[in-house]
């Protein structure tokens, strides 16, 4: 099989994208205070234990916001789900478990996908706050205390999310690198066009994430010449435009 696919999804600003990129070793993925800020899908060649994977950052899940830019990290996760081997739903142990994450949980669970749970920010060494208990409550088996940021647990993280990796998965070392492709250009000229096209025509593994291009929309391909992430760009835009997206 091709290399396994492993998604990160939660709640923003839990540290999807703290933990993406400590995983992947750069700073790739866009990291911010604000809620929502990673809005779409990124992707990265991760390794553990000689185990190749592609690591997937997602923007988020809110199942009950309306939001229009929530609506379309809801989407992407959902992409995420349909892709992943294994998944990674990661919590906040400072704001506990809100209904969002149960929700989350609960869609998860649905999608018969293994899911890693990690219990993130837990800076301190040694014996947990009680409060990582509470996360039990979530249903998928035992949390992985993690902290992103320092880099405690993502051992123990990785650790688990291995073991989900089929048995007869043979890992492809000398596989070929993921061929990051830009797309530039005005607003409208059709840039999305020319990459649904690219991506229905040789279609093997398509993940169109419809984001709301407000940085870039990633288009990860794989076919005959190679692997190849499309990246969509908003277009050149005035400043005061972007946000109209
Ligand atoms: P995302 O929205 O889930 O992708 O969250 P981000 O990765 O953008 O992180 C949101 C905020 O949480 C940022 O200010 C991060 O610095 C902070 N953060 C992420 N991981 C940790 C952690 O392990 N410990 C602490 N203390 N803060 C973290
Ligand atoms: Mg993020």
């Amino acid at each position: 099989m091709a290399k396994p696919v492993v998604a990160i999804v939660g709640r923003p600003n839990v540290g999807k994208s703290t933990l993406f990129n400590k995983l992947i070793g750069t700073r790739l993925s866009i990291v911010d205070d604000k809620p929502g800020v990673t809005r779409d899908r990124i992707y990265g060649d991760c390794e553990w234990l000689n185990h190749h994977f592609l690591l997937v950052d997602t923007g988020g899940i809110e199942p009950y916001s309306n939001d229009v830019i929530l609506k379309q990290m809801r989407t992407q996760a959902e992409l995420a789900i349909e892709t992943a081997d294994v998944i990674i739903l990661v919590t906040d142990i400072r704001s506990g478990v809100l209904a969002s994450d149960m929700e989350v949980a609960s869609m998860l669970q649905k999608s018969n996908k293994p899911v890693v749970l990690c219990v993130n920010k837990c800076d301190t060494v040694g014996a947990p706050d009680p409060e990582f208990y509470e996360f039990y409550n979530l249903g998928l088996g035992d949390p992985i205390a993690v902290s992103s940021t320092h880099g405690h647990g993502t051992g123990d993280l990785l650790d688990e999310v291995i073991s989900y990796f089929p048995e007869d998965y043979e890992d492809e070392e000398n596989d070929e690198e993921v061929i990051n492709v830009a797309i530039i250009g005005k607003p409208n000229v059709g840039k999305s066009s020319l990459v649904n096209k690219i991506s229905g025509t040789n279609r093997a593994i398509v993940s169109n994430i419809a984001g709301t291009t407000r940085d870039t929309t990633d288009t990860y391909i794989e076919n005959n010449y190679g692997k190849f992430n499309f990246i969509d760009t908003a277009g050149l835009r005035r400043k005061s435009k972007v946000n109209d997206n």
